[in-house]
């Protein structure tokens, strides 16, 4: 480029202009090259923080049946209530449990826990879970993805594991 350059300022005025016209045009490029992938290096290493939204609705019903992410990755799930009723008649949360907890069980043992969510306290079957919310409420929470393996979510309030469930997939 250097080399270009000193040979066209030697071929005169007109051309010269022409040159610094072209070099100018190439460092932008390049400036734009190095920027975009500055902001690829920073996607890559936001990617480890997976955000996940999930809708609850009046009737009893999540929005997705299956929640897909890889091994390492950090969750910020948000679950957004989009009806309209009180917590205390269609109240939902998001939890997720361990492996190998049945949800008949759990969401049985869930129904004595009103004071608490309608989390067992003390439970060690939760991964991770959202607080009770009503219609037009939203609650995120940010938890690290465990390890890789197909986990059930449900909503905790009773009777509403029956329809309001599904699977976490780490991949
Ligand atoms: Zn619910």
């Amino acid at each position: 480029m250097i080399f270009g350059a000193l040979a066209m300022i030697a071929c005169g005025d007109k051309k010269e202009k022409e040159t610094e016209e072209n070099t100018t045009i190439g460092n932008t490029s390049t400036e734009e090259t190095t920027q975009t992938r500055q902001g690829d290096s920073q996607d890559a290493s936001d990617s480890d923080v997976v955000e996940i939204t999930i809708e609850g609705n009046d009737q009893m019903r999540f929005n997705k049946d299956e929640i897909r992410v890889k091994a390492g990755q950090t969750v910020r799930l948000t679950l957004k209530h989009v009806g309209q009723m009180d917590k205390n008649a269609m109240g939902h949360n998001w939890v997720l449990l361990t492996q190998g907890t049945g949800i008949p069980e759990f969401g049985g043992a869930a129904v004595s826990a009103k004071d608490n969510d309608y989390i067992p306290e003390g439970t060690d079957k939760v991964i991770a879970h959202t607080k009770m919310i009503g219609g037009g409420e939203s609650a995120t929470i940010e938890f690290e993805v465990p390890e890789k393996g197909t986990y059930d979510f449900i909503c905790s309030f009773p009777g509403h594991y029956s329809l309001m469930k599904g699977k976490f997939i780490v991949e």
